[in-house]
């Protein structure tokens, strides 16, 4: 099986109309797109765009199936306890401004059967992840209200810890992964039918949520640490460990997070631009647009990195690694689109698509390997965490 499938054994030129066809075969799920954080302060996504790399016109022609957005909460909405507010707030804004907007292309979905009926209208399944586990503010009573309100994945932090969950992105790690709490966190999203999302969790953290779940679990947005030292991206064994328990890799494009290269410019950057941000963060505390001005201007004072930027052939490399380690069933696509400032040459807007699909057969990928990769294995993690839900609410009414 895996001789089959392993990279650089059937390369081989493909024609248009294999691209095309195999492309339009596959339900494509992207499970991170930050635009929200544009449509949210007025952005149309029906209009054609140069300065982000979404909308709905090249959605269209990238052949999109499904997108999760991102319910993104920055951290410093935890200042003044505003998190449930922007997290409703980023709520409405894929139900009122791009799926209702826009009814004709967009289909809420939450479920699998959803995506596959719209898939079948031919829209574009929109499905709600929260970015950031402060947004439910220690209470299981708001992650309730935010499934109801359509919630599918939660990821249970920033790159800030909460006070029951570490981040990849926190030197400090006051709950040494999961604490007791946010154990009953995952639980109790195992019992709605949330998709508990470890992407920018601490190691520690990933290890105790994978023991905890009961349903499989993902990376909504996560690369290979082995190929690009991303603290964000997962190590081989983490990767493991996850698809042992039917989890998926979903890759993220950010070119840092892609190629050893960028990551070291990116971080060499951010060393420059740390003790500036700590400065401006205490700042502007409670003054999220300021900080985002006086950030932008720091950048720019700072010097943008080198440019490094990763390729489409990095992309497949990444891939193939997740496939080598753990098959094809445990990866998928999770660009991270309008949250990433560089996304690879040839896969930079969701209108490029295709292009990954050419690279992949080329590489010897078969029409039902990139199936599985583009869809069919996020479809079958939500099928078993739909699962896992309907047996633990079903033992508790026996
Ligand atoms: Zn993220």
């Amino acid at each position: 099986m895996l001789a089959a499938q392993a990279p650089g054994r059937h390369r081989h030129t493909v024609t248009d109309a294999e691209v095309k066809r195999v492309h339009a075969s596959a339900i494509l799920i992207d499970t991170h797109n930050d635009v929200t954080s544009a449509t949210v302060a007025g952005l149309d996504i029906g209009k054609p765009n140069t300065d982000h790399m979404t909308d709905l016109p090249r959605m269209k022609a990238g052949g999109m199936g499904a997108q999760f957005f991102a319910v993104y909460v920055a951290a410093s909405y935890v200042n003044g306890n505003r998190s449930a507010n922007r997290t409703l707030q980023m709520i409405d804004t894929v139900r009122h401004d791009i799926v209702e907007k826009y009814p004709r292309d967009f289909l809420l979905a939450t479920t699998v059967a959803d995506i596959r009926r719209a898939h079948r209208q031919h829209k574009i399944a929109a499905l709600l992840g929260i970015e950031g586990g402060h947004a439910i503010e220690d209470s299981l009573r708001l992650l309730r209200r935010y499934y109801d309100e359509g919630v599918r994945y939660m990821t249970l932090t920033h790159a800030n810890s909460n006070h029951w969950a570490d981040s990849s992105g926190d030197d400090n790690k006051p709950n040494n992964g999961l604490s007791p709490f946010g154990k009953e966190v995952v639980r109790e999203m195992n019992r709605l039918g949330m998709i508990v999302d470890i992407s920018h969790v601490s190691d520690k953290t990933f290890w105790d949520a994978l023991e905890t779940s009961q349903a499989p679990i993902f990376a909504s947005h996560s690369s290979c640490r082995a190929i690009a030292p991303a603290p964000r991206n997962m190590t081989d064994e983490m990767i493991r460990a996850l698809a042992k328990k039917g989890g998926v890799v979903q890759i993220n494009l950010s070119c840092d997070f892609l190629n050893a290269g960028a990551a070291k410019a990116e971080a060499d950057f951010e060393a420059r631009l740390r003790p500036i941000r700590d400065e401006l963060m205490a700042k502007y505390a409670n003054n999220p647009d300021g900080l985002r001005t006086a950030m932008r201007e720091a950048r720019t004072r700072v010097g943008a990195p080198p440019e490094q930027r990763a390729t489409l052939a990095d992309v497949v490399r990444h891939i193939n690694h997740v496939v080598e380690l753990a098959g094809v069933d445990a990866v998928g696509l999770g660009s991270d689109f309008d949250g990433i400032s560089c996304a690879p040459e040839g896969l930079d807007s969701v209108d490029k698509w295709p292009n990954l699909t050419r690279a992949l057969l080329e590489e010897g990928y078969t029409a039902a390997d990139i199936r599985k990769i583009y869809g069919e294995n996020t479809l079958r993690l939500m099928a078993a965490v739909e699962r896992t839900a309907q047996q633990l609410r079903s033992t508790e009414t026996r």
